[in-house]
């Protein structure tokens, strides 16, 4: 019940401000946050590679309102990049991108959007690595892979997000299942009406588990990213019957969530990718991951009491 007022939640200015600015939020943000700045979100990149993990950086931010906060999406990226490059970790760090910050809710916004993460992409390409598009609520799902496939026509390796709770989904992943795809299958994080998305959490596991086959059976490349015990097993198996080696399919975990698990998997042989979001705006990705898991809601309130 919690969940979708606290998704909610996430969109709203005044809720935003509150949280931000209560003490007690920091320590339960950072459990989810490498940090708000890019040297803090390379020691983490850092600490994460030595222990045998892959990364997808985030540099967080979403909605933005205006064209000059949209290059400053871009720029970050472009700074991003250059500090991979110092670092010679492009080869094990790539980076996710949500189009809404690049200005995609603004006028011409599927032009500008492309205009403006397309340099991200070449930086990303020249720096050995590779961009993901994330995938933000269903309006903006038809735009996001309209400049996935825009950009996919130089940079073929550019990924696409696609959420098993949305009910056009696994037409998106038979579209996305070919040769060169990189799709990254989620359950979805955002609150969606009944006409474009299912609303029970066993039909949305069920979905997934449809469209983990669809992928694994294809000749792209599956990014499984959930928490899910279940999730990660089942898409095993589907990997061994697809015959498909360790390098042929990655799993995909947040930062901060379940990290012996993460552990566990990579010292298994198995390419595990951890989602390290770092910046400032980091209020709709905090709220989201309360949403997720009422534990975490209990904690932060825990931690509001014991002030
Ligand atoms: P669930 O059934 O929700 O959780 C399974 C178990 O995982 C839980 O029982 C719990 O033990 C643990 N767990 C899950 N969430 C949390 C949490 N917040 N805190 C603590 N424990 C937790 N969604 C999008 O809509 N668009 C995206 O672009 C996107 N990118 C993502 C990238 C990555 C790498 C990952 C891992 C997720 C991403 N998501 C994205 C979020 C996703 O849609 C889900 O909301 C989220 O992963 C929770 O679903 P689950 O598959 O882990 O399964």
């Amino acid at each position: 019940m919690l969940g979708p007022v606290l998704l909610a939640a996430a969109r709203s200015d005044s809720i935003r401000r509150a949280v931000s600015a209560a003490p007690v939020t920091r320590p339960v943000v950072d459990r989810f946050i490498a940090g708000e700045r890019l040297d803090q979100a390379m020691a983490a990149v850092r600490s994460l590679t030595a222990r045998g993990l892959e990364v997808t950086l985030d540099h967080l931010g979403e909605d933005v309102t205006d064209r000059t906060e949209a290059l400053r999406a871009r720029d970050a990226y472009l700074a991003l990049a250059g500090a991979l490059r110092e670092a010679g970790l492009g080869a094990r760090v790539e980076m996710s991108v949500k189009l809404s910050a690049f200005g995609q809710a603004l006028p011409g916004g599927d032009d500008l959007a492309y205009a403006n993460v397309l340099p991200v992409v070449e930086a990303a390409a020249e720096v050995g690595t590779t961009v993901t598009l994330d995938m933000e609520d269903h309006t903006t799902a038809d735009s996001t892979l309209a400049v996935l496939a825009r950009l996919r026509e130089r940079f073929p390796a550019t990924g696409a997000v696609l959420q098993s709770c949305l009910h056009r989904t696994e037409d998106d992943c038979r579209e996305l299942a070919g040769e060169g795809s990189r799709v990254r299958l989620v359950k979805g994080a955002y609150r969606e009406p009944a006409a474009v998305a299912r609303q029970d959490k066993h039909e949305v596991d069920r979905a997934y588990v449809r469209c983990l086959r669809i992928l694994m059976a294809g000749k792209g490349y599956p990014m499984v990213a959930s928490h899910d015990p279940r999730m990660v097993a089942v898409a095993q198996e589907l990997a061994r019957r697809a015959g498909r080696k360790p390098d042929e399919y990655e799993f995909q975990m947040l930062y901060g969530i379940r990290t012996a698990e993460q552990e566990r998997l990579a010292a298994a042989g198995h390419r595990m990718r951890v989602y390290v979001p770092y910046g400032t705006d980091w209020y709709g990705y905090f709220m989201r991951r309360l949403a997720e898991r009422p534990a975490n809601l209990a904690f932060f309130l825990r931690s509001l009491a014991t002030r």
